[in-house]
């Protein structure tokens, strides 16, 4: 077995130089009806090689995708529970399933955030062994995973373009990613017809995710000109399909599925800003799902980003959305010591945001002020 320690220890620090090389996801099938196509996908890297390993949000079980995926015998099918955000826990438990047995050829991740991300993580430990937290943090991992390929059923998070996937820690209460070049998707299979069946205000949280990626990376200091096109691109699309009559049009979900793999690529090229931090912080400690969370933290975010926030407000009353109010009201003052450490903690985003001294900004009675707010 990998002696992680020191294969971490070896990894590649983030690159001194004053460019850092930026990855792309290198090939994609788009269209209704690309699903179909997974099969072609995954027969030329069976050859002598492994199972093929399908990580699929447990939504699906029982239902008419799970009879389209392409299963061979031996193959393994592991069901996400996207009911929680994905932990540390919940990836190790999926490797040491598989960590004995042939390595897999393939790991196809089939859902929202939480399966891609599920699916990202697990092919990361299947090339580099250890355990899902040694590799938490920026460039860890010395050595690429299993190919992967993403198909997501929703669109939002830009997961599937990416180069990170996140994770609770339980152990310390921690929300962070893998971000690493080698949590890029190797291939996607991008089929808006997967999308029809989301719920309508679960479709819009996840949504506004590639809307407000876009805004806190234009809005940030670290602005890079590719990044930046990528999204205006995407901010335009998502204008298009939240100001619009039916989000849920043909339409609206073709648009929306090419607004997340673009935001994924605009957050690959920058960081995001104050709104995640904030939204992690309702995440770790409150339990709110990522798209919801974003929204009740844009619901006082006038300070920082106030053309955005009012837009998001028309673009909910459009869709008939009520994002829900008074979250953290009544909360002790030990949540609310939580609720800053698990906010403070993302320092990238928030020196994005507000520069170096962020801290002496976001100070812990302001952070309340703000979660009070929402
Ligand atoms: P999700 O995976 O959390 O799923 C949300 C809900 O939508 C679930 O109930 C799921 O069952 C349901 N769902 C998904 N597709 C469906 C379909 N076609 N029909 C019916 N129901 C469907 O969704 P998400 O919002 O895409 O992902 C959130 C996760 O993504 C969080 O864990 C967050 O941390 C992560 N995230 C990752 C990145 C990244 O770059 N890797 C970026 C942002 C967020
Ligand atoms: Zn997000």
């Amino acid at each position: 077995m990998l002696d992680t320690k020191n294969a971490a220890q070896a990894s590649t620090a983030p690159l001194p130089a004053k460019f850092r090389p930026s990855k792309s996801v290198l090939s994609h099938v788009f269209g209704p009806g690309a699903l179909d196509q997974l099969g072609d996908l995954i027969e030329p890297r069976r050859e002598d090689r492994g199972p093929a390993v399908f990580c699929v949000d447990s939504w699906f079980r029982g239902r008419a995708l799970e009879k389209r995926l392409p299963l061979r015998s031996g193959d393994r099918l592991l069901w996400v529970d996207s009911s929680v955000e994905p932990t540390t826990t919940a990836v190790n438990a999926f490797y040491d399933q598989l960590k004995a047995g042939a390595a897999p050829c393939v790991v196809v991740g089939v859902g929202g955030g939480a399966s891609l991300d599920t699916a990202k993580a697990l092919s990361n430990l299947l090339g580099n062994g250890g355990r899902a937290e040694d590799y938490q943090g920026w460039d860890l991992l010395p050595r690429p995973g299993v190919h992967k390929i993403g198909v997501p059923t929703i669109s939002g998070t830009g997961a599937e373009t990416s180069r990170t996937c996140v994770m609770i820690n339980p152990a310390n209460g921690l929300k962070l990613g893998m971000n690493s070049d080698h949590s890029i998707y190797d291939q996607l299979v991008l089929d808006p017809e997967l999308s029809r069946t989301v719920p309508h205000d679960q479709y819009f949280f996840t949504g506004m995710d590639s809307y407000v990626h876009c805004l806190e990376s234009l809005r940030g200091r670290h602005r890079h000109a590719i990044g930046d096109a990528y999204s205006h691109q995407s901010i335009a699309l998502c204008r298009e399909v939240f100001l619009s009559q039916d989000m849920m049009s043909d339409r609206g979900r073709e648009s929306m599925m090419v607004a997340s793999y673009l935001g994924g690529c605009a957050i690959a090229n920058s960081y995001v800003g104050v709104v995640h931090p904030f939204s992690a912080g309702l995440s770790v400690v409150l339990g709110l799902h990522h798209g919801l969370a974003n929204c009740v933290v844009m619901g006082a975010m006038d300070e920082y980003y106030p053309e955005e926030s009012r837009e998001f407000r028309e673009m909910a009353k459009r869709q008939g959305v009520t994002v829900p109010s008074g979250v953290a009201r009544g909360l002790d003052d030990a949540a609310h010591e939580r609720l800053y450490r698990a906010t403070i903690i993302h320092e990238k985003p928030l020196a994005n945001a507000l520069g170096p001294d962020f801290k002496s900004i976001l100070t812990p009675a302001k952070v309340r002020e703000i979660f009070l707010r929402m």
